[in-house]
This record gives C-alpha cells, sequence and structure tokens, in this order.
C-alpha cells in the first residue's frame, strides 16, 4: 500500500499526531540533554545571553552548518536527470510518519527520505522540511530552557515560538529556523506579507493542549475571520489534540 500524494499526509490528525509527540518530548530531560550536546562550544559562548538578538548565532549555525534542505523535487544524485518521481510509504515502524521513496527515471537510483517522529532520529539525520527543522531547533531551545513550542499553518508550513522576556514580559515570539536572519526572528507578519498567506487557522501546540495564535500572524483579522466562517474549529481541533 501507498499513499498518493503528499497532501493526504499533512492532513489535520496526522499533524496533530506528530506535534503531540513531538510537545511530549519537549518535556524529555534525556532527549533534552543529548541535543544540547549537538551546539558547539563557540556558538554557545557566542551567544552568552541565549535570548532575543543573541539567537543569531545559533540561528546561523543550525541553518548552514548543522542541517540540510530537502527539496520536494529532487534532482537524481546519479545521473542529474530530474525530478526523480515519488511516492509515499506509510511509516513501517512506529519511529517513522511515513517516507518518501524517490526513482529516477533515466537511471534507475533510488533515495530513501524516512520523516521521523523522534527528535534523536531527526538530529542524527541533520535533514529536513520545515516539520524536522521546527521540530529540533524547538528542541534545542527547549534544552536550554527556553520554552519553545510548535506553530503550524495548515497551508503547509511550521515554525517555533518561544517564550521570551519583552520589556519585562514573557510573551511567544515567532522564531523560523529555515529563514535568514533577521526574518526568522520575530517577524510574525512575514508569510502574509511575502508569501501571500491566506491563512484560516494558526495553531500553537503544548504537551497538554493546543492555541489558537492566528491573530499574531496576521494583519487582515477581519477577512481571516471570514474566511473562517460561521463556525469556529477550535473546539473541535482542541477535543481531537487531546484525544491523541
Ligand atoms: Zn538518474
Amino acid at each position: 500500500m501507498f499513499l498518493d500524494n503528499l497532501g493526504q499526509l499533512s492532513s489535520q490528525g496526522s499533524s496533530f499526531r506528530l506535534y503531540k509527540r513531538v510537545s511530549e518530548q519537549y518535556n524529555d530531560k534525556t532527549i533534552l540533554n543529548s541535543v544540547k550536546q549537538l551546539v558547539p562550544d563557540k556558538i554557545l559562548e557566542s551567544s552568552t545571553n541565549l535570548e532575543n538578538q543573541s539567537l543569531q548565532p545559533l540561528l546561523h549555525w543550525f541553518k548552514y552548518d548543522f542541517m540540510k534542505w530537502m527539496p520536494k523535487e529532487l534532482p537524481c544524485p546519479s545521473c542529474n536527470k530530474g525530478p526523480m518521481e515519488i511516492q509515499i510509504f506509510p511509516g513501517e515502524s512506529a519511529a517513522v510518519r511515513y517516507t518518501e521513496n524517490r526513482r529516477c527515471n533515466g537511471c534507475g537510483a533510488m533515495h530513501l527520505f524516512p520523516r521521523y517522529f523522534g527528535i534523536l532520529d531527526i538530529a542524527q539525520a541533520r535533514i529536513g522540511r520545515c516539520s524536522e527543522w521546527s521540530i529540533l531547533f524547538g528542541a534545542i531551545l527547549n534544552s536550554f530552557s527556553i520554552q519553545t513550542r510548535l506553530v503550524h499553518d495548515f497551508l503547509d508550513h511550521c515554525w517555533n515560538e518561544s517564550s521570551l522576556d519583552e520589556n519585562g514580559k514573557m510573551n511567544w515570539v515567532h522564531i523560523d529556523s529555515t529563514l535568514e536572519y533577521p526574518i526568522s526572528f520575530n517577524h510574525p507578519y512575514y508569510y502574509e506579507q511575502n508569501w501571500g498567506k491566506k491563512y484560516e487557522y494558526v495553531l500553537a501546540f503544548g504537551a497538554t493542549d493546543l492555541e489558537d495564535v492566528t491573530r499574531n500572524y496576521t494583519q487582515n483579522w477581519q477577512i481571516v475571520q471570514k474566511r473562517r466562517g460561521k463556525k469556529n474549529k477550535l473546539e473541535e481541533f482542541r477535543r481531537s489534540y487531546l484525544a491523541m
């Protein structure tokens, strides 16, 4: 059996399952201690106070030295023709969400990309798209006691929010390790302004609940409300998340 497109897998249920399992791992001291070891000492030294602007060295290291981006369309690594043809297979173990299986029509070369639930599996593979990047970067921030959660827009992108001190008050601040600094830090309107995002719900996930944070990411709140229609789905989302 294989699923025929990526869309089926970004469905609400599978996203919720992923974010619940990752949020639980964010409270796991053993996992956080391992993740902490990934960060080189020189990065830590240049981030004396790992908050606000001083997250820049960490963001830079993560994006340019540590993680690799896995494009959706991949040219063949053997004959360079492409893009390779893709099939999606359900995870063959509890650790794998699903596997992207690519095959080159020219030379027959194969390429497997397993999408993991586990933070340590992602840390070992060091490759992914926005979900792997935000899952692991969130774990790194949590390992330094910066409370961090996952955020998903249900339009094919996810990022982090960290609880940071802004003028003496703790606020959830937008952080996106896939973007270039300073856009990666506290630019919540970036997606709407530059990618033309048309939000209905942007949700933030914790180990025990989810939160509607859409309003923090839009300058067109009235239009978003219109887009949602009469029915507010938040309670339905919450029930289904808690049941995971
Ligand atoms: Zn090939």
